[in-house]
């Protein structure tokens, strides 16, 4: 990596995570899963480092940087076969929504347990009736008029690690939007914070085809009541807040794509060197040996992307952010799904084996592609905002 592209900072952040994702590896992952657990001592050793927290203010705890930092530290451990998925939704999007716009107290209850790791905040948005098209979302706030509590009521679908999690931040509406901002039409969400425990809220695990050590759940919120405070930002904000989070999510998501593509690539190229059936390694066809360049191409210029959406981000453009982190996560996507791809296909037969570990990335690839907001959806955006071409819905 040109330094001209990366600090010198960036560039010791990235050796140090690699060193450390290097002592845990695949196999501490794989089985962890399969034991039906969590990455705890690794979420520890990273919280120990500064890691986790890397991009939340550093009067609160944090490493006082930003969401380039965060996504070279899940980059590097996905990359070393042990991505952390939470990194995507506790500090990139809470803690970042968190600190850009909670109150003093928010900030002081949430931000140094999501910095040094000891609390986890999930993040809930997808709807089961609203889908892609986030402006159908209908989980309504409604206010007690006598105590001044929020009362929420809704579902949500595949929201990830909401077993573990502290608490979840909630996309919702308000009813006081009513008419054409009401439950259906154009979104103004709000943002409220429900803890784990909270009476009338409850949760169902999704069964996934995916081998990863965080679940989806789907969520039940029942007149769930909240105090005031549990509001994050202003009610009258509109989409501004929500994105806030939203470009984040997005390049940490490209993150974990890249981080999962390069870490399927190296075990490709190791398998290609030694393996001979001609008398030669078959990483000397071309017919191996180019696909394979041409993954490492796709998964260089994805991050390139990325570290543009990052750095637009920390500077505070949010909206030349929106645009780059959508093409960085659709860049991302599309390269870990083929990088995967062709990786297994290297193997061969043991491609396919629970042995060498690369088949459970298939499914694992395709998450990037759909969530948390599918390759279609980026294509419709760059197609209407940034081409001007006339919608289609
Ligand atoms: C492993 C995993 C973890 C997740 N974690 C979270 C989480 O923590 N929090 C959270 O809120 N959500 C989470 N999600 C949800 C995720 O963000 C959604 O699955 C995603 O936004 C797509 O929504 P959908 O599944 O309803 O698909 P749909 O909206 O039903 O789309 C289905 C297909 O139709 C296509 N499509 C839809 N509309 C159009 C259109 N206008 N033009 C062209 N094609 C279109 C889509 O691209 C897609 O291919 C997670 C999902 C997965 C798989």
């Amino acid at each position: 990596m040109s330094p001209v592209m990366e600090t010198a900072e960036h560039q010791a952040l990235r050796s140090a995570v690699a060193a450390l994702g290097r002592r845990y590896g695949r196999d501490y992952l794989t089985g962890v899963v399969a034991a039906g657990g969590r990455p705890t001592e690794l979420w520890a050793e990273a919280a120990k480092l500064g890691y986790l927290g890397v991009n939340l203010p550093q009067e609160y705890g944090g490493g006082g940087a930003g969401i380039a930092e965060l996504s070279i530290v899940l980059e590097e451990l996905g990359a070393a076969g042990c991505p952390l998925l939470m990194l995507v939704v506790s500090p990139a999007i809470c803690g970042t929504v968190i600190a850009r716009f909670g109150t003093d107290a928010q900030k002081e209850r949430w931000l140094p347990g999501l910095a040094d790791g000891t609390r986890t905040m999930a993040f809930g948005i997808t709807e089961p009736d609203a889908g892609s098209n986030s402006h159908r979302i209908t989980t309504t706030a409604r206010r007690d008029p006598d105590s001044g509590d929020w009362l929420l009521t809704g579902r949500k679908v595949f929201i990830s690690g909401a077993d573990t999690a502290d608490a979840v931040l909630i996309v919702g509406r308000t009813e006081t939007a009513s008419g054409p901002e009401g439950r259906t039409g154009r979104l103004k969400p709000c943002l409220f914070i429900v803890p784990r425990d909270a009476e009338g809220f409850q949760r169902r695990p999704i069964a996934m085809e995916l081998h990863a050590a965080e679940k989806q759940f789907e969520l039940t919120l029942d007149e769930v009541r909240l105090p005031a405070d549990a509001l994050v930002g202003d009610e009258n904000a509109g989409l501004l807040q929500l994105f806030a989070g939203l470009n984040p999510e997005r390049v940490m998501t490209a993150a974990f794509a890249i981080g999962m593509g390069r870490h399927a690539l190296a075990r490709a190229v190791e398998y290609a060197r030694e393996r001979a059936v001609w008398g030669r390694p078959i990483g000397a066809h071309q017919a191996i040996a180019h696909p394979l360049a041409q993954a490492h191409i796709d998964l260089e210029l994805a991050r390139l992307m990325m570290q543009k959406a990052a750095l637009l981000h920390d500077s505070g453009d949010d909206l030349a952010a929106g645009e780059a982190a959508n093409m960085a996560k659709y860049a991302a996507g599309e390269a870990c799904v083929r990088a995967v791809d062709q990786a297994v296909h290297t193997l061969g037969g043991n491609g396919l084996t629970r042995e060498f570990g690369l088949a459970s990335l298939i499914t694992a690839a395709r998450v990037t592609r759909i969530a948390p907001v599918s390759r279609e959806m980026i294509l419709n955006h760059v197609s209407h905002q940034t081409l001007g071409l006339p919608k289609s819905y």
